[in-house]
């Protein structure tokens, strides 16, 4: 079952502590995000998940087992950033097949998987093509194709969106959801935009200087706000 269980955990940089005891849990299947204003935690959480940042207090579990001291390719997550570097000297189907080579898949596999992401992406016809000949959206298909072919337990998504244009944003979040309800791999998703939270997820988590205010259904958050940072911060225009 692929859960994440956040259990109160804090994150100090030197002595300044950024997170004051966090408590989440992820249900498998379940896409959550992780939603409020800049420098409230979320990276810094999720890139927590990812073991690119290690944990001060409490303990991380992804499926059932405690990774604190677990190295990254380890963990069976495939993060997708905001900033998603292609590589821009491969086509898309070497973008989409470099970490499965890594890995010393057999060519079978890989192209069957790269064939597959493609698919599931509407990337088919343009495996051949290079990064510089792609929109930002198909660029941006490239990137989740790049995690998708990995098969991970857990996506992590860290604001994929934010580098586009509006009508593009809307667009892709239709896409990640409609990717979701084909795959159904337990998603954790980063964003600083109440309405993509609201808009995407099946559960949300509130956060404001580095506590959680609120966790709930959209819905949930919608009528009931705890407190008035969550109304506040609900309620206002993107
Ligand atoms: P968010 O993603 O919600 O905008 P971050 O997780 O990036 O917030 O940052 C949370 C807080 O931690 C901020 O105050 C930020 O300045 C601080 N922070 C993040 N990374 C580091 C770091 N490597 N060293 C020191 N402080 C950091
Ligand atoms: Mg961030």
């Amino acid at each position: 079952m692929a859960t994440v269980s956040i259990r109160s955990v804090r994150k100090a940089f030197g002595s300044t502590e950024v997170l004051h005891g966090v408590d989440v849990e992820v249900q498998d299947g379940e896409f959550v995000i992780l939603v409020g204003p800049s420098g409230c935690g979320k990276s810094t959480l999720l890139r927590m998940i990812a073991g690119l940042e290690n944990i001060t207090r409490g303990e991380i579990a992804i499926g059932g087992r405690v990774v604190n001291n677990v190295a990254p390719k380890e963990r069976d997550i495939a993060m997708v950033f905001q900033n998603y570097a292609l590589y821009p000297h491969m086509t898309v189907r070497d973008n989409m097949a470099f970490s499965l080579k890594l890995a010393k898949a057999p060519p079978a596999v890989i192209s069957d998987k790269v064939g597959r992401a493609a698919d599931i992406l509407g990337l088919t016809p343009y495996l051949d093509r290079y990064p510089r000949q792609l929109s930002g959206g198909q660029r941006q298909r490239v990137a989740m194709g790049r995690a998708i072919v990995r098969d991970p337990q857990v996506f992590l998504f860290d604001e994929p969106l934010s580098n586009l244009d509006a009508k593009l944003r809307v667009q892709m979040r239709a896409e990640i959801k409609d990717l979701h309800q084909r795959l159904k791999t337990t998603t954790v998703y980063v964003t600083h935009d109440q309405i993509e939270a609201m808009t995407m997820a099946d559960k949300i988590v509130v956060m404001h200087a580095g506590n959680v205010e609120q966790i709930g259904a959209p819905l949930e958050l919608y009528d009931r706000p705890a407190n008035l940072f969550v109304a506040g911060f609900i309620g206002s225009p993107a």
